[in-house]
């Protein structure tokens, strides 16, 4: 049973509250506004699409209580005439005759002052690597088989999303069976560079070092982007008469875990994890004719304030001279900055290298793992994809829980 604590009506709308309690004595407060404007009835949310159709911004009443300039405050005392019943249900009657039903279960999941649920969490709990764990990784996420793709797919989601990559074995070397493993984790996304699945040699088509035999350092792709590609996907068809071409990754998850240790211990290293966290830098795609790219706004490191990466931006090439101004640091601060990240990133403590083969598609998150490639010879053609990190999240948020459990959590 719940039980009506307190009741304070009167005032601005925006104070109103109530106090209710719980059989486990449980007690938490919701304003009224939140109330009436989460209510859950057929007419205030449509049972289909999940939207919100009550608008308490139209006119009810709510609106005219002195939140806007040039309106009377007749409306101020909107919820004095509020009537609740209260049980296994907690029911609200407002002003304008319409009525409200709460059940526990509603009020526990979205209590906020203070909450009594903890959220639940829709995505797994992620885990970083360095070079030594990585290889048992290796092992355990090895068992990803084309043929078996739709029954792989959830646990590729999964792993890509815990550990930032994963393998799919036995795929024909083709760009068709390329773009059916893209279209089973997410949506291909579409550049200036190509609009499907990408195909490439050395041959300098577009003008970017990817297109060319050059050792390319670590990095992340699309950092003059708004939006960076949110995973990428290389599948290696053929490599013949010469040698090289290593691929190279890092978890940069777990490069910011050493950099907030140390930034425990030590003063410089705190003002290293400052300026990688919040100071932005530029970085441009000049080499196409009719398209100019440039993207100033992010740090090497957005990260949230629990100090978990959301998402890494790093290209030495693509690092444009123009320092976002006004500059938070001494430019010799933001110097030691990058020589300290640019050193973490290539400590073989941290990094693993491995040759790409044919068959073997490896996916990866470009938010969180930087890839390079080594110098080489002969013949080397690479095709892969760009995918949308929204739609493989939504899949993965899918996979992992069923439709009621994510509904319960909006
Ligand atoms: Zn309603």
């Amino acid at each position: 049973m719940l039980r009506l604590l307190e009741s304070v009506l009167t005032g601005s709308p925006f104070d109103a509250y109530i106090v209710i309690e719980f059989d486990s004595a449980l007690k938490t407060c919701f304003n009224l506004i939140f109330l009436r404007d989460n209510c859950t009835c057929q007419d205030c949310l449509h049972p289909d699409t999940k939207q919100r159709i009550v608008d308490i911004f139209g006119d009810n009443g709510i609106t005219q209580s002195g939140c806007c300039i040039g309106k009377d405050t007749a409306a101020r005392e909107y919820f004095v005439s509020t009537r609740f019943q209260v049980g296994e249900l907690l029911v609200c009657s407002w002003a304008e005759g319409h009525t409200s039903r709460f059940s526990k279960e509603w009020l526990l999941v979205h209590s906020y002052a203070p909450p009594l649920r903890p959220s639940k969490a829709l995505l797994p709990e992620r885990s970083t690597w360095d070079a030594e764990t990585f290889e048992q990784l290796h092992q355990k996420l090895n068992n990803n088989k084309f043929y078996q793709m739709t029954e792989c797919a959830p646990k590729v989601l999964q792993d890509i999303y815990v550990y930032g990559f994963a393998f799919v074995d036995e795929v024909p070397i083709s760009l068709e069976a390329t773009k059916e493993v893209s279209e089973t984790i997410s949506i291909i996304r579409p550049t200036h560079y190509d609009l499907g699945v990408w195909d490439f040699t050395s041959d300098l088509a577009k003008k970017d070092t990817a297109y060319t035999s050059l050792a390319i350092n670590m990095h992340t792709d699309g950092n003059y982007w708004n939006e960076p590609p949110g995973l990428q996907l290389f599948h290696l068809l053929e490599h013949s008469r010469g040698k090289g071409g290593e691929t190279r990754i890092v978890d940069v998850s777990k490069v910011l875990e050493v950099l907030v240790s140390l930034a425990k211990e030590d003063e410089s290293w705190r003002c290293t994890l400052d300026v990688l966290t919040t100071q932005p830098l530029s970085f441009h795609q000049a080499g196409e004719e009719g398209s100019f790219y440039i993207q100033d706004q992010f740090p090497v490191l957005t990260v949230s304030k629990e100090l978990e990466l959301l998402q890494c931006r790093w290209n030495n090439s693509d690092r444009s001279p123009k320092i976002p101004l006004p500059c938070k640091f001494p430019m010799g601060q933001v110097y030691e900055a990058l020589f300290r990240f640019n050193s973490l990133v290539n400590d073989p403590k941290y990094y693993v290298q491995f040759q790409l083969k044919p068959g073997q598609i490896l996916v990866f998150d470009n938010w969180r793992v930087l890839h390079a490639r080594n110098a080489f010879t002969g013949y080397r053609r690479l095709c892969g994809s760009y995918l949308t990190r929204d739609d493989f999240l939504a899949r993965l948020r899918c996979s992992m829980n069923n439709r009621e459990t994510v509904l319960n959590t909006l």
